[in-house]
């Protein structure tokens, strides 16, 4: 099909040539002398984008499931209790893990469109006098229903209370593209991946660990080792890896770095918080259609879920979408299956690249007779960009 594939969905996301013509090296010795210039530029980017100078980034040859994996069996005992909530299907998974994994989930269940509700956590943890509850689970970003949780409230919640368990948070679809500050919130595992606002392919696990995770992760006894922070680390601190890392990933994850060291990460979260204005208002204002994310405290920068008139099946948009107009939008997961399509605007995108993915949803929602005004949601956007100050990044090409 002539012309290129416009790939929204909320990850993978577009991998910009530069990361591409980085990765495409000749595969070299990973334990050459001159390797740990390499992992030592990379640590040090990932201590900044993380906004931590304390904590230690690790990254692992995984997907962000691995890091869900090595958080919750570096820093638990087998059966410890872990606090968490469910409102969409990431949160979901994660529980489902530490389940599958025999620990004791205390899951507060949440309304899918809905963030992690602080005051139920206060709640919980108010309860939990006996401090058995050993780790907070928060989810930042719900990819599936397009709703940023309040990180920091909840760590006041902890603080308040003097609880001393665990935070650990899933920024999967947030780091990068969302404020995420690991110190400032005090968190103890951040877990991330590649694919997402990072815009390298799928295949990297990307980390935080804590000072306190990593002391009390050498007091516990969930069995472990190729996720073994420790190892890990004992290796990365004279430059190299306890086994063989993927030169390309590393080689792309430093050109992602640097990319996200040149346009600067506040600048990034402001060009993500206008380009998903333009999405919002082609949907709210031009379609007359709901976000899944039911209040705007909530809303995502870096993806959106937009519900389809009940008597709609979204399934049938996202297809149209895929086989007639080369689009491919984000499906909706589980609960929101046929409910919601999901549109990614996370990454390496600009006001144009996303005027393909909102034009290419209405006609696609017109073809499956869903009553939007045709160029309703086009002219939203258009209007939401044109009167609103451009990010940094955006600025016009030199
Ligand atoms: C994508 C995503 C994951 C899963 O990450 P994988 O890299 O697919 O393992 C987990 N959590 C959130 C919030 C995500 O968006």
């Amino acid at each position: 099909m002539a012309g290129h594939n416009f790939l929204f969905v909320p990850g993978p996301s577009n991998v910009p040539n530069r990361i591409l013509r980085a990765m495409a090296v000749p595969m070299e010795d990973h334990r050459s002398v001159k390797f740990p210039e390499l992992t030592h530029e990379i640590l040090t980017g990932l201590k900044r984008l993380f906004k931590t100078t304390e904590a230690h980034p690790i990254v692992f040859p995984s997907s962000g499931t691995g890091c869900w994996e090595a958080a919750l069996t570096n820093c638990l005992n087998s059966g410890s209790r872990i606090l968490a909530s469910r409102f969409g299907q990431f949160s979901h998974l994660w529980c489902d893990m530490g389940q599958r994994l025999g620990f004791d989930m205390q899951i507060l269940e949440t309304e899918w469109g809905e963030g992690a509700p602080v005051e139920r956590y206060h709640e919980a943890l108010a309860a939990d006098s006996q401090h058995q509850i050993k780790a907070v689970l928060v989810c930042h970003n719900e990819t599936a229903t397009g709703v940023t949780s309040d990180v920091a409230a909840i760590r006041r919640v902890m603080n308040d209370l003097g609880h001393p368990a665990l935070l650990f948070v899933d920024a999967v679809s947030s780091l990068g593209s969302i404020d995420f500050r690991m110190d400032e919130w005090q968190v103890d595992v951040c877990v991330s991946g590649s694919q997402k606002g990072l815009m390298l392919p799928a295949g990297m696990g990307i980390t935080c660990v804590s000072k306190k995770a990593l002391s009390t992760a050498q007091a516990c006894s969930h069995p472990r080792c190729y996720f073994d922070y420790q190892d890990m680390i004992r290796s990365n601190a004279t430059g190299y890896f306890p086994y063989t890392p993927s030169i390309p990933m590393l080689y792309g994850l430093r050109e992602s770095l640097r990319m996200l060291d040149e346009e600067g990460l506040e600048n990034i979260f402001a060009r993500h918080q206008y380009l998903a204005g333009g999405v919002r208002a082609a949907v709210q204002e031009g379609w007359k259609l709901a976000l899944c994310a039911k209040e705007p405290q909530w809303y995502s920068d870096s993806v959106s879920a937009i519900v389809v008139p009940p008597e709609f099946n979204a399934a049938h948009v996202i297809e149209r979408a895929f086989r007639r107009y080369n689009l491919a939008l984000g499906t909706g997961l589980s609960k929101v299956a046929g409910k919601v399509f999901r549109i990614g605007h996370l990454g390496d995108l600009n006001e144009l690249m996303l005027m393909g993915a909102i034009a290419g949803a209405e006609m696609a929602m017109l073809d499956c007779n869903i009553p939007v005004i045709p160029g309703s949601g086009v002219a939203a956007a258009s209007a939401y960009w044109r009167h609103h100050s451009v990010p940094a990044g955006l600025e016009s090409r030199k």
